[in-house]
């Protein structure tokens, strides 16, 4: 069978399709064209420019590791940059940029857009083609200040809220970063500064989004090649919210447009939101810079209310629903469901919802069963932490041990359990799962979960182990 480009590419794809997300693999490696090959080096086509630099600041790694498989250490690979153009001119337009030197993996014939000019700003909320200037902040009305009770557990955060509402980009709270665990009201207490700050003034652009969105609408920018209309679009805004920005952790090309993004807003008085789930201090692979910057403003924390707000939480909401329920059970509820009002929403409500299809009374033998049943059947949230916790004591040996630089077998293969459940039960990337367990890099975490994988279907003591696991983490 003779080597053909194709074929060579085809070999690559499979191993990086194993190792690497679906949605990932879909998104960066689908398009890719394999054009030719020449001696040891591969030419593949890319759609833009930003899609090559995408798949050299993030897999370029694996790229290699594919290509060297196939074609031995001598392999290069050459990117060959593909942009339609308007003109019908099929002759792409040609030159060349420096190769990158940050990989062993040279890129070199580099073909650039002939035509990247961005006549309009593109809004990433609004299907192309359609007109809309209006920016829709995207609002929840239902999270208001009035509904968001207060406590001692949020206090300041609270008060931070209505200080950035009445004075947007005028306190020296920006931007605001409100933290803390879930369902403890970060998102709510973020919409209800954009509703609050809208009601006061209408004529200001809010846009509240998650960062799990931003994430993706950056990507879409990228691949559809108008980054500017992106940057440009954020840029114009009067106040930013983003929810959950833990979520950018290990992203770094989102965080380096958010970078600017914030930058251009915090330098024009413009008014920045940010919720997370932890403290900057123990965020995790977010650029130092980025960091520093969540610090410029204030940190305030949502922490756990205590019981009194969780009665009147509780109360507030049978007020706003119209259902009237016994002090003795509402109080029962919030003795004994504490960490999170989310959880305690959904225990009221599916009390009212177990007495009304059953058409009992609400009693307090029905609440405890429903709390009972509402506390087994939370979802935990499984943490990297968690994970290495749960492996560690399996293997009765603690954190630091399963961290340490050894090379005994033994240790080696926890640490290898910890990183494949941490890559199979969180969204975390491989650099993240890295940094977190032991400080690996990427790579080894890569051939932590291929050496599970394949003790597993070999070894009958490591599969016990495997099983073992999977059911203490089951979640
Ligand atoms: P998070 O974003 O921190 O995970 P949410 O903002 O989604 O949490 O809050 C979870 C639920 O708890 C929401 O329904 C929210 O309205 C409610 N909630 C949180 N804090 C309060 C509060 N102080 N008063 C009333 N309801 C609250
Ligand atoms: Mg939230």
């Amino acid at each position: 069978m003779s080597v053909t480009a194709q074929s060579v590419w085809n070999n690559c794809l499979e191993f990086i399709k194993d190792n690497i997300q679906p949605q990932a693999y879909k998104t960066w490696f689908e398009p890719i064209i394999a054009v030719k090959l020449t001696d040891k080096s591969l030419s593949i086509q890319v759609p833009s420019k930003f899609f090559y630099e995408w798949l050299e600041e993030h897999y370029v790694k694996i790229l290699k590791v594919a290509l060297t498989k196939e074609l031995g250490e001598t392999a290069k690979l050459v990117y060959i940059i593909k942009m339609e153009n308007t003109y019908g001119n099929k002759q792409p337009f040609t030159e060349k940029i420096p190769s990158s030197n940050r990989s062993a993996v040279k890129s070199q014939d580099v073909d650039i857009p002939l035509n990247n000019k961005s006549p309009e700003l593109r809004n990433p909320f609004i299907i192309p083609g359609i007109r809309n200037v209006k920016i829709e902040s995207q609002l929840n009305p239902n999270y208001s200040f009035e509904n968001f009770l207060e406590g001692d557990s949020n206090r300041l955060a609270r008060s931070a809220g209505l200080a950035v509402a009445s004075k947007p980009g005028g306190t020296s709270f920006n931007p605001l970063l409100i933290f803390g665990g879930v369902g403890l009201g970060k998102t709510h207490l973020a919409h209800a500064i954009g509703v609050d700050i809208k009601d006061k003034y209408p004529e200001k652009t809010v846009l509240y989004i998650s960062a799990e969105k931003f994430t993706q609408q950056y990507i879409d920018s990228v691949k559809k090649n108008n980054r500017n209309d992106f940057i440009h679009f954020y840029q114009i805004i009067d106040i930013l919210i983003i929810d959950d920005v833990q979520f950018l952790s290990g992203k770094t090309g989102t965080q380096d447009v958010f970078f600017h993004i914030f930058n251009h807003l915090h330098q024009n008085g413009k008014q920045v939101i940010l919720t997370s789930d932890k403290a900057p201090v123990d965020m995790q692979d977010i650029e130092q810079r980025l960091l520093s910057r969540f610090k410029w403003g204030l940190s305030a924390e949502l922490q756990s209310p205590d019981f009194e707000t969780r009665v009147s939480i509780l109360k507030n909401k049978l007020y706003r629903d119209g259902v009237e329920m016994p002090e003795e059970i509402i109080e029962y509820v919030a003795k004994n469901i504490k960490s999170n009002i989310r959880e305690l929403e959904g225990a009221i409500i599916s009390l009212i919802a177990q007495s009304s299809f059953n058409k009992k009374e609400i009693t307090i033998d029905l609440a405890k069963q429903v709390v009972e049943k509402f506390v087994k059947n939370t979802k935990r949230e499984v943490s990297i932490d968690y994970i290495q916790k749960v492996v560690s004591d399996y293997f009765q040996m603690d954190i630091d041990t399963l961290q340490s630089k050894t090379r005994k077998r033994h240790i080696v293969q926890a640490r290898q359990l910890a990183m494949f459940f941490a890559k199979k039960l969180t969204k975390a990337s491989l650099a993240s799962i890295g940094s977190q367990i032991g400080k690996r890099d990427h790579a080894t975490v890569l051939h932590a979960c291929k050496t599970v994988d394949n003790l597993s279907t070999t070894d009958k003591q490591f599969r016990k182990y495997v099983e073992d696991l999977s059911k203490k983490l089951a979640v």
